[in-house]
């Protein structure tokens, strides 16, 4: 079976499963080859739905993970987005195919934060390879400080898990009416996926479901 028929089968796994619903998600999901994103001894596991290793301890998501994440966020196309995790740039490129599919009339951007180097260069070579470069934007740094340069976002994804306290500059360069999406609560265990939606100075945050992601390290995260 060739990684075309294996991406297909997988996302009609996870419309079953009702966790992938909305027709952009789902175009975006099928467009996105996630096997150019996961490290070469485990290209042939890119299409079952499990977190995968990336070197330095850390992991590109379940694919339900970032069907989740993409549909709570309710991205268009014209957003501008910021991530904070990097990682393999998989999900950065999910985001940018629904805010800035090609030959879009109002492409949005996506803005992608991830702490290390490494990381980031094997990230910008996937993207690269995969046609995304120009719409995906790979940073090094402190995500927990989010990314003033462009800020306001329409939606920001966190895909490590950060302490309790939201970290504030997350909050702050949210438009208003935008949505934050992030997992929170401990550094391992006992994390819980939240919707945060900016409405003037208020947050209206509702809890989505357990989760387990790796911590969110900087100035705002753990130590
Ligand atoms: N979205 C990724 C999943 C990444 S795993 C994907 O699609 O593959 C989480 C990533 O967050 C890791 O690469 C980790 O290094 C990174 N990270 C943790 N704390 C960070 C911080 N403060 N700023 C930026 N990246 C961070």
């Amino acid at each position: 079976m060739d990684y075309e028929d294996k991406r297909i089968k997988l996302i009609e796994r996870l419309k079953k499963r009702d966790i992938l619903t909305k027709p952009s998600v789902i175009k975006a999901m099928l467009k996105v080859p996630r096997h150019e994103f996961v490290p070469e001894g485990a290209i042939d596991s890119a299409y079952i739905d499990s977190p995968l290793s990336i070197g330095l301890d850390q992991t590109i998501s379940a694919p339900h993970m970032n069907a989740m994440m993409c549909e709570a966020l309710n991205l268009k196309e014209g957003e501008k987005v910021l991530e904070v995790g990097t990682g393999s740039g998989y999900h950065a490129a999910l985001c940018a195919e629904i805010v800035a599919p090609i030959n879009s009339s109002n492409p949005g951007h996506v803005y992608t934060i991830e702490r290390h180097k490494n990381l980031a260069e094997k990230a910008r070579i996937s993207l690269r390879k995969t046609n995304y470069e120009t719409r995906v934007s790979v940073i090094v740094g402190d995500g927990t400080l989010g990314y003033e340069e462009n800020a306001p976002y329409d939606k920001i994804l966190v895909t490590a898990s950060s302490p309790k306290k939201i970290p504030p500059p997350l909050k702050g360069q949210l438009k208003d009416g935008g949505i934050l999406c992030i997992p929170a609560g401990s550094r391992e265990w006992g994390q819980d996926l939240y919707i945060i939606l900016k409405k003037g100075n208020e947050f209206e945050v509702e809890k989505v479901s357990g989760v387990r992601f790796v911590p969110l390290i900087g100035k705002y995260g753990f130590d």
